[in-house]
C-alpha cells in the first residue's frame, strides 16, 4: 500500500503520519522523488480501511495498494517514478537510471593477469565505458574449470581502478568473500546462478553497496523482482536489474535466448534501473553488437560487454568476448543508436522523451 503526499508536506506532518503505522507493526518506507513524497506501507496491510487512513491527515492526496507480490521494486512505490542509482566510482558519479544517459560496463569474463586487465581497463575507458567488469570468483557449471584468481584478482581490480578512473564491476558468490569483494566492487554483482540464494542477497544488500542483480537463467519475471525485493528490504534501494539472457529449447546456435522483451515488460512493473549482458544473453561475440544496439533502441539504461585483448586464449567465455578493436567499433554504433534516443553521455544528454 502506499500513501502520497501533496507537495509541500512538511516533514513533521510525514514523520507523524509514519509514526502511526509503526505502531500497527506496518513498516512505513518514505521515498522522496523529484515530484512527490510517498510512503509505501509494507506488512499486512490486507485489513486495512484505504479510508481510515486518507483521515490520518489533510496532507494526504491519495492511497493506493499494490497488488503485485513485489512492494519495493513496484512502480507504484515511487509513484511512478524510476530510480537512480548514482555510484561514485573515482572519476565522477555515475547515474543508472531512465532520465540518464546509457552507462557502458565493459571488461573480461574473469580477471586474467595484471597485464591483460589494464590494457582493457584503458581501451575500453578510452573508447567510452563508466565500468570495468571482472571476474575474481567465478561460478562454473564444472569444478574442474578455472575458477578465478579470487583474491589476488581483487587487487588487480583495484590497481585497474586506480590507474583509470573506472569504476568496478564484481561478482561476489559467497558470503564469506563479501567484506573483500566489496573493499573493492563499486557495485556487487550476483550472478545468475545465486539469483535466489537469499541469504546471500540479504547479505550483500546489508552493505548499503550499489548491487547489480543478475536475472536466473531459468528465472521468470516476477522470481526476480521477489529477490530485488529481498535487497530493497534489506534497506538497500540501490538495485540494477541485469537481463543475461534465459535458457530456453534453442542452444545450438546461441548460449542462451536473450529476453529483450523483459525491458518493457520491467518499465511497466518496477522502477529499477536496467541493464542488458548481450553478451551471455548470445553467447557469440559475432551477435554481440546486434543485440546491444537493440537493447539501447528498446530502453535499456546500461550495457555489460565482455571485452577480452586475446579471445581465443581467455580463461574463460572466449566465444563472446569481443576482442578490443571490436570493442571500439560497437562504441561507435552504440554512440550513434544512444544519441538517437537522447541518452548519449559525451554530447551531454538530453532527457529522454517519454
Ligand atoms: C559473468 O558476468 O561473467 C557471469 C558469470 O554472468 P552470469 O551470472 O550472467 O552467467
Ligand atoms: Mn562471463
Amino acid at each position: 500500500m502506499i500513501v502520497v503526499l501533496k507537495s509541500g508536506t512538511p516533514s513533521e506532518e510525514i514523520k507523524r503520519i509514519s509514526n502511526e503505522f509503526d505502531s500497527r507493526k506496518i513498516t512505513p518506507e518514505k521515498s522522496a522523488g523529484h515530484h512527490k513524497v510517498v510512503i509505501g506501507l509494507v506488512g499486512d496491510t490486507a485489513e486495512i480501511d484505504l479510508r481510515q487512513i486518507l483521515n490520518l491527515s489533510s496532507f494526504i492526496e491519495q492511497v493506493l495498494r499494490v497488488d503485485k507480490p513485489f512492494k519495493r521494486a513496484s512502480k507504484e512505490f515511487r509513484y511512478g517514478e524510476p530510480s537512480e542509482v548514482v555510484v561514485a566510482t573515482p572519476n565522477e558519479p555515475v547515474t543508472f537510471g531512465q532520465n540518464h544517459p546509457v552507462v557502458i560496463v565493459a571488461g573480461p569474463c574473469s580477471v586474467e593477469n595484471e597485464e591483460m586487465i589494464l590494457e582493457t581497463a584503458r581501451v575500453v575507458k578510452a573508447a567510452g565505458a563508466q565500468f570495468l567488469r571482472g571476474g575474481a570468483y567465478k561460478p562454473r557449471t564444472s569444478p574442474y574449470a578455472f575458477q578465478g584468481h579470487g583474491e589476488s584478482a581483487l587487487g588487480l581490480l583495484a590497481l585497474a581502478r586506480e590507474a583509470t578512473g573506472l569504476g568496478i564491476i564484481t561478482e561476489v558468490m559467497d558470503t564469506a568473500d563479501l567484506e573483500k569483494v566489496a573493499s573493492v566492487a563499486d557495485v556487487l554483482q550476483i550472478g545468475a546462478r545465486n539469483m535466489q540464494s537469499f541469504s546471500l542477497l540479504q547479505k550483500v544488500g546489508a552493505t548499503g553497496k550499489p548491487v547489480l542483480l543478475k536475472r536466473g537463467p531459468a528465472a521468470t519475471i516476477e522470481e526476480w523482482l521477489m529477490a530485488a525485493e529481498y535487497i530493497l528490504a534489506a534497506d538497500n534501494p540501490n538495485v540494477i536489474l541485469c537481463e543475461r539472457g534465459i535458457r530456453t529449447f534453442d542452444w545450438q546456435y546461441t548460449r542462451n535466448t536473450l529476453d529483450l522483451t523483459a525491458i518493457p515488460v520491467l518499465r511497466t512493473l518496477t522502477h529499477l534501473p536496467i541493464m542488458v549482458d548481450p553478451s551471455h544473453g548470445t553467447g557469440r561475440a559475432e551477435y554481440v553488437p546486434a543485440m546491444s544496439i537493440a537493447a539501447i533502441a528498446a530502453g535499456a539504461d546500461s550495457l555489460m560487454i565482455e571485452v577480452h585483448p586475446n579471445p581465443t586464449e581467455a580463461l574463460s567465455d572466449g566465444p563472446q568476448s569481443l576482442t578490443l578493436e571490436q570493442y571500439q567499433e560497437l562504441i561507435q554504433e552504440i554512440a550513434v543508436i544512444s544519441k538517437a534516443v537522447g541518452r548519449w553521455s559525451q554530447t551531454g544528454c538530453v532527457a529522454k522523451i517519454v
